[in-house]
């Protein structure tokens, strides 16, 4: 029997440095769309979290890429949002303490755990059109998509907003290490469109990016149509 044609999901990528407002940004967009919301960095955190709790070396590779082997897993979506639980947990204030922020950018370097977290980030595509956020999503996980925006803000900006949050972090190192990493590094994909909000709101970086997605949707319906 002839299935009608449907189309494959939409995955927006939003990529950038720390606290260059991926995700209060990719929240609002997804919200406006009605896409699922991913943070990959909430993967990466989670794994991190586990490591902490198992008293695992996060500088050890090698026990890093067994412990991602072994943890017991499962992709959740609720309200929106797309998240990965573990022993049926998610432990969504514990991610977010400065030990975690410390260790996560050490665990996201091993080639193993990139390969197992592109799988996972790929498998959440079940769960329909998605906004996803992180650091590798444009060139690597779904280096596919037409949808590709890169944020960014100056380094006093960023610090300042992490401040606000009541976190104090060296943002500057993290940086360098997920842009030094020889496995997906963060940096701006081909065809990425790059957005500075250091003198922007939330409200207008994000309405700048749905401007961009909702003209782009028109023109590949209109070209559909002819
Ligand atoms: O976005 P967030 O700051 O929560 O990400 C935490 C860390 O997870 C990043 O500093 C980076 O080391 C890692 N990460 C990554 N690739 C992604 C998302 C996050 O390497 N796609």
């Amino acid at each position: 029997m002839l299935q009608p044609n449907r189309r494959p999901p939409i995955v927006i990528a939003i990529d950038g440095t720390s606290a260059s407002g991926k995700s209060t940004n990719s929240k609002l967009v997804a919200k406006a769309l009605g896409f699922v919301h991913v943070d990959t960095g909430a993967m990466y955190r989670t794994l991190a979290w586990y490591c902490l709790q198992q008293r695992i070396d996060v500088q050890n590779a090698k026990a890093v890429a067994a412990a991602c082997r072994r943890w017991k897993t499962a992709l959740k979506c609720s309200d929106g949002h797309a998240y990965l639980v573990v022993d049926g947990y998610y432990p969504a204030q514990e991610i977010r303490t400065a030990e975690v922020s410390g260790a996560v950018s050490h665990v996201a370097t091993v080639p193993k755990v990139r390969d197992w977290m592109k799988r996972k980030q790929r498998e959440c595509i079940q769960f329909g059109n998605l906004v996803m956020e992180g650091r590798d999503i444009g060139t690597n996980v779904f280096p596919e998509t037409d949808f590709k925006y890169y944020l960014d803000a100056k380094l006093e900006e960023r610090s300042r907003r992490r401040a606000a949050d009541g976190i104090q972090e060296n943002l500057a190192a993290r940086d360098q290490r997920d842009s030094q990493r020889a496995a997906a590094p963060l940096m701006i994909a081909l065809g990425a469109r790059v957005i500075n909000n250091s003198q922007m709101t939330s409200e207008q970086t994000s309405g700048t990016i749905l401007a961009d997605i909702r003209k782009r949707l028109a023109d590949a319906e209109k070209a559909r149509g002819r």
